[in-house]
Order: structure tokens, then sequence, then C-alpha cells
């Protein structure tokens, strides 16, 4: 009985490939140096992978920022704008596509499903050329080979590739991407022979769209593109791996009659369809990847379950064509749970990391090969029940206030426009105010002094004082720039869900965690493990300070219960919503506290709410539905005066632009830059917005600094569709992640910008 991964975290244990990049990105470490750690960082996972018995290894889910954009660069789809005259892509061309550079911004990005992850959008045309530029698939596959591990090298499908991109700039918005397909196969056979020349005997294609609502074109892409490169793949086993929902039973179809493909992988956790797919028919002869082992979550695997659910699944296939592996990559997952020393030893019990992940899907294959390991199971069974029943667990009354808001709407009693009156009477603020979205650079001082306090080296007089400075300079630095409605900074976060998680009961937290964002980026989500509720004020200590120290209006500023649930490990013990109504009501506490603080206007991030969006359309409606109440529930009983705002780093809500209407915030600041003002389009087309709105005048991703023309350009173009009293200006996002030095200049110009078109109007 064979065993399978298909993907893993590459970051390392302790993020070693975070600080390595950094490193090289600020100049302070060669090539060489990121290339070691890189080449360590693989090593060390394929020899794990291969100690725990993994008979199917991957190779190439390394990444040095991410696999979407490995595939651009492998088919040298480089946009025009990096200047790339051919050879094999290097890091200059390839990390330029991927943060921007001094001159020329960064591809788009964009979530990666409905994950936090986020991948780099590629940009193609019709006149996009596509050559084979960049040899990393082959490099790895060798590279394993030669520490004596013969590994499943991975690529991106075609279909999904082309799927997941865009048209580039200046190309027709409808512009068939499929139609690219014959010019991207022949490298893909190019791919192929050399690492059957390398000596490979697998191969796997993800090709996750799969999961999405395809019409019957997309389809026939499918068809077309693995018939396309059968000759290719002849003498080759075939993985087609999809994962994050079952394959609705059209494509099932399609899929599972492709000649050239061997073997299907599919997401047995949230395809929760998936195996009655496959009873009703699954070809003959062919292997069946069953993805029992949840790549999402952190939660130990109900090893019990899983087998019994893979003995049927035999029964189906038979004996030698099933193979165990996960639900998707594990780099949706906490690295190694061997790093958390402090965790409390029950919750530890209770959970795996991609790490231990490896090993229950081994020993699931070797129980089902007869070689059961008693002791690991009845530990794993013993585990079960204890977090069945630990009475840490469950908080009746939590339950029973959550229960209680079901079924019942929550609202704000006035409508949005009278409140917006009653507030700009008392804020007094100039048209086309300008803020920002809530943090400033976290400098490497701070991040030590938060550190230090941590860890019991500075008294607490110490680290409030530090952070009381800290927001000083920021709040002087605003009214310097002559900004509007200013912010603290959040010097006292780490990261916006942690900070709160920290404080509610029911969350548990480990020390490394890490799951990548995008590029170096990583969030160590926290563990929700048990009911919800807040003990104590969280913010509103802070806030009431920062305003003390202005007579500017300061926001408060709180993390939305969609985004704290979306961007955590979530129990998987009780439906989603019923996690995030409690967490709904823990905020609605703090909204109420720091409003009788004095504080007159509060942002509830509600950043992840897009992405928590269920891949298939018949599953939005619920979603939403549950989403927004729990949203409106935080702020549905405070004045019409109290300022509400709102804020969501993505851009492509067009389809659920309702949806955000109805959240009924005050303002909402949003993300628009980086996506070519998609957003714009949506009041183009005549929806109509009520409530105050800033699409972010320039992207916060990239080093660059915009221009105060740039900005104004960008501020001219919303003012040609959304009325000038309900305009914001603001960044894309928040500023954690820039330095002052491009902090400094950037907002210097965006208010530059908001004046002189004041000026204009
Ligand atoms: N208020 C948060 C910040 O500025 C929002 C971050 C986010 O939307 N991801 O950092
Ligand atoms: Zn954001």
């Amino acid at each position: 009985m064979a065993s399978h991964i298909v993907g893993y975290p590459r970051m390392g244990p302790k993020r070693e490939l975070k600080f390595a990049l950094e490193s090289f990105w600020d100049g302070k470490s060669t090539a060489e140096d990121l290339e070691k750690v890189a080449t360590d960082l693989r090593a060390s996972i394929w020899k794990q992978m291969a100690d725990a018995g993994i008979k199917y290894i991957p190779s190439n889910t390394f990444s040095y920022y991410d696999q979407v954009l490995d595939t651009t660069a492998m088919l040298g789809a480089v946009p025009e704008r990096y200047s790339w005259t051919g050879g094999e892509i290097g890091f200059d061309t390839y990390f330029s596509m991927a943060r921007g550079n001094a001159t020329v911004p960064a591809m788009e990005m964009t979530k990666w499903f409905d994950t936090n992850y986020h991948f780099i959008v590629p940009e193609l045309g019709p006149n996009t050329k596509f050559s084979y530029s960049s040899h990393k698939a082959v490099n790895e596959y060798k590279e394993a080979k030669a520490l004596g591990v013969d590994t499943v090298p991975v690529l991106i499908g075609p279909v999904s590739y082309l799927l997941l991109s865009k048209p580039a700039k200046g190309v027709e918005k409808g512009f068939p991407l499929l139609s690219l397909l014959s010019s991207i196969l022949p490298v893909y056979k190019e791919v192929i022979a050399e690492l059957k020349a390398a000596g490979a005997s697998w191969i796997q294609f993800d090709e996750p769209t799969l999961v999405l609502d395809l019409d019957a074109h997309k389809l026939a892409a499918f068809s077309a593109a693995y018939t396309e490169l059968e000759s290719a793949l002849s003498g080759l086993n075939v993985l087609v791996e999809t994962y994050f929902a079952d394959v609705p039973a059209e494509s099932f179809k399609t899929l599972t009659s492709l000649s050239s493909v061997t073997a299907y992988g599919f997401d047995l956790v949230r395809g929760t369809q998936t195996v009655e797919l496959i009873k009703s028919g699954f070809p003959a002869g062919k292997y069946l990847f069953a993805g029992v082992v949840d790549g999402r979550n952190i939660w130990a695997d109900d090893l019990a379950a899983s087998l019994s659910t893979l003995q049927a699944l035999e029964a189906v296939v038979g004996k030698d064509k099933l193979v165990v592996s996960t639900s998707c990559s594990l780099m949706h997952t906490a690295v190694d749970l061997v790093n958390e020393t402090k965790l409390d030893s029950e919750i530890k019990s209770w959970l795996a990391f991609a790490a231990q992940k490896v090993v229950e899907v081994d020993a699931l294959a070797k129980a089902l090969a007869g070689q059961k390991d008693e002791a690991y199971f009845a530990a794993n069974a013993a585990a079960q029940a204890s977090r069945r029943s630990s009475p840490r667990v469950t908080n009746e009354e939590v339950q029973k206030a959550a229960a209680a808001l079901k079924g019942s709407d929550h609202r704000r009693a006035t409508n949005v426009s009278a409140r917006l009156d009653a507030q700009q009477r008392k804020l007094n603020l100039p048209v086309l105010p300008t803020t920002t979205i809530g943090s400033f650079p976290q400098t490497v001082e701070l991040r030590r002094v938060r550190r230090e306090y941590k860890a019991k080296k500075i008294s607490e007089e110490e680290y409030v004082s530090a952070i009381k400075e800290e927001i000083s300079k920021v709040v002087k630095l605003q009214e310097e720039l002559d900004i509007d409605v200013l912010v603290h900074g959040e010097p006292e976060r780490n990261d916006m869900v942690e900070y709160f998680g920290e404080q509610l009961s029911g969350f548990a937290f480990t020390a490394n965690g890490w799951v990548q964002s995008y590029g170096s980026r990583c969030v160590k989500p926290p563990i929700i493990y048990g009911d919800v509720s807040r003990p104590n004020p969280m913010t509103v200590f802070w806030s009431k300070t920062a305003q003390s120290m202005t007579s500017r209006p300061m926001k408060g500023m709180l993390t939305g219960p969609v985004t704290i649930l979306n961007w955590s490990f979530v129990r998987n013990d009780q439906p989603r919503f019923e996690t995030c109504y409690q967490i709904a009501l823990a905020i609605k506490k703090e909204v109420e506290d720091l409003e009788a603080a004095g504080i007159q206007v509060i942002q509830i991030d509600e950043a992840a709410l897009r992405e928590g969006l269920p891949l298939r359309k018949a599953e939005h409606a619920f979603y939403l539905d549950w989403a927004v109440h729990s949203f409106r529930i935080t702020n549905c009983e405070i004045k019409d005066t109290t300022q509400i705002h709102t804020h969501m780093c993505y851009s492509n809500f067009n389809d659920i632009i309702h949806s955000i209407i109805n959240m009924d915030a005050d303002v909402i600041t949003i993300e628009n830059s980086r996506s070519d003002e998609k957003l714009l389009s949506v009041f183009r087309e005549g929806v109509k917005y009520g409530a105050g709105i800033g699409p972010g005048v320039y992207d916060i991703h990239s080093p660059r600094i915009p221009s105060t023309e740039e900005i104004a350009d960008r501020i001219n173009k919303m003012l040609a569709v959304l009325d000038t009293n309900i305009l914001w200006v603001n960044p894309d996002c928040g500023l954690k992640t820039r330095k002052y030095t491009e902090v400094k200049p950037a907002l210097t110009n965006m208010v530059s910008a908001a004046k002189l078109i004041r000026t204009q109007l």
C-alpha cells in the first residue's frame, strides 16, 4: 500500500527561507547564500518524507516565491515591461515580476482559491511568446535523485495555468486565454521529455481548477490538453491532482476518461461528495490518490475514520491501486509540531502539522497493508476522545448567546446616509478625506520590544512606554503629513488576527506555526479549539492613549469576526458559522467599549471576507448571509454618530458587491491599485453605493513610490464613477511591511494629490 504527499511547506520549520530571501533582497547576502539555504531545505524535506516511508515524494513544490510564477518562468511568459531578453530566467527577472523594482511595478497577485495564499497572476495575450526558460522542475528532480530520492515532479497543469491567468495590459478583456493552449503545450512537452530523460517515472499535474464550476468549453480544454500530451507522456505514470473541493460530477466524468492519465488525486476532506462519485464509477486499472489527511488544518486526523473510508475505497478501486494522500499541499498548514514546546500538552495531543501529517499518511498506508501500528492508532483514538469530551472546549453561556442570534436580523437602526450626515457634523472632515489602513512600518527595534516583553525580558512599564512613544511618533508624522483621520499604527500587534486571538478565550497559539501568505510573508494563524469569549477589553487602552495625543479623529482598529475566522485554524467539530457568531459577539463588546471610551471612528477590518467565499456558486448565498450578518452583529447597537469603517484586501468583488453594501458599514476602504481598477467597473455599471468608499490609490505591496500625478490621476478616475462626497483617499492596505523611507514620500504624495484635486473641484 502506497503513500503520497501532494506538496510540502517550503519556508522551513523556522522560516529559514523567509530570512534568506529578505536578506538577499536587502543586499545583505548573495545569490549563493540564498541558494544554499534553499538547497538545504529541499534536502531535509525529501529526507524527512523518505525516512517516514512515503513512496511518492513530490519535487518542484519548493519555490523562491510562488509556484504559479515558477510556471510563468518555465514558459518564458515574462511580461514585456521587465525587458527580459531570453535565456534561463534568473533571480533579477524573477523577483522583479514578483515584487516590482525601482522602475517597474510587480505583477498582480491574487488569492489561491479559497486559501490565504497569494499567487502571481500570469499576464498573457496573443503576442506572448512561450519558450522553455526555467529548468527548475528538472533541476529539482535531479537534485533529489542525487540524494537518493526518486521523486514525483509536480507541475501546475496547463489548463489550470491558463484559467488562472489574465489578459495582459492592452489585450482585450475577453481574450480567450485557453486559445494559448497550443502555444504552451510544446513547452510542457519539452519539460516532460527532460524529466523522462532524467529518469522520472511519475509526473503530477496540479489541476485544482477542476473543482470550480466549469462550462463545457473549459472542460473540453482538459480533454484537448491531455490528449495532445499523450505521446509525450507515454511511458510515464501521470497523476492529475485536484484539491479544495470535490470535482463536479460532469467534470469528474471528463477527467476520469482521459486516457493519458493513470492516476487521480482527490480532496476527501473538503470534497464531501467525492467518495460517492468514486463509488459511482472509477476507471478500472487507474490509481486513486485518496486525500484523507487534511492539508488545510492542524487537527490530528481521525485515523479510525480515515481507515474505514480507505477500506471502502479499496473495495472499489482495488488494493494495489489505492494510494493514501493528503487532501492538498501541506503548504497550507503549519510545518512541525516538534517546535511547539510551550503548547499545552492536552491541546498538543489534538494536533498534527505537516511533519506529523506525513507520518499519519504513512501509518494509514501501512494499516491498509495489514501492518497497523496499534500503539500509534490507540494514542490517536485517545486524543480524539479527549478532544470530544474536554471541558475546556465548551462554554454553555457562549453557546446559548450564539444560538439566540440565528434566525433574527441585526443592523443599525438608521440608514447610512442619515448616519453619515450625523457623523460629518461631528467629524467635520474635508472632501476627499485622507486616511491610512492601520499599521505603520514595523521596525526592527519595535519587533525587539515586543519580543522582549513577551519573553519577560522587559517590564510591562517599559513595554507600555516604548509602545506609547511609537504611537506618538506615528501620530506626529500623520499630523505633519496632514492626514485627516489618524491611526495609531498598530505597533503593539504582531499580526491582525493573532493579536485578538491571544486575548480571546477558546484560542491557542503556536510559536512556529507559520503558513506562507505570499512571497516571504508568513502568517501564524491562531487555533480556535473551543467556544470563543472576550474576558477583557483588547484595544481600548491603546486607542484611548492614541486619541489623547491628537485633536484629529483617531480610528479604533479591530479585526472583524469573518477575518478572524478565515485566518485561523478553525475547529472542525461544529459548523464554521457557529464559531463566527461567537467571535462576532466578542468583537461587539469591544466595539461598544471603544465607543464608550470616546472613539468616534472604528474600523473593523474584514480583509478576508471575500476569500472565505466557497469555490462553488451554489454555496455562496449561505456563506455571505452568515458572514455579513456576523459583521453587522458587531456594530448593530452603536450610535449614529460613531463611524464604522471596514477594510478589504481584495478588489475583485464585483460578484459580491450587494453583500458588501449589505454589511452596512459607513466607510469601506479596499485594495484597488494592484488589480487594474477592476473595482471601479462595478460602479461604472451603475451599482449605487451610498456609503463612504476609499479604493486604494497606491500599491503597498511594492517598494515603489507613487508620484503625486499618478495618484491624482487615479483619484480622478475614481471621481468619474463615484460621488465626490463619498470618496476617501487611502493606500491599498496597511503599511507594516514597508519602510519609513518608502512610506513618508508615498503618503506625502498621496496627501498632495488629494489636496490638488480638492482645489480642482
Ligand atoms: N489594519 C490592518 C493593517 O493596516 C489591515 C491589514 C490587512 O488588511 N491585511 O495592517
Ligand atoms: Zn488590507
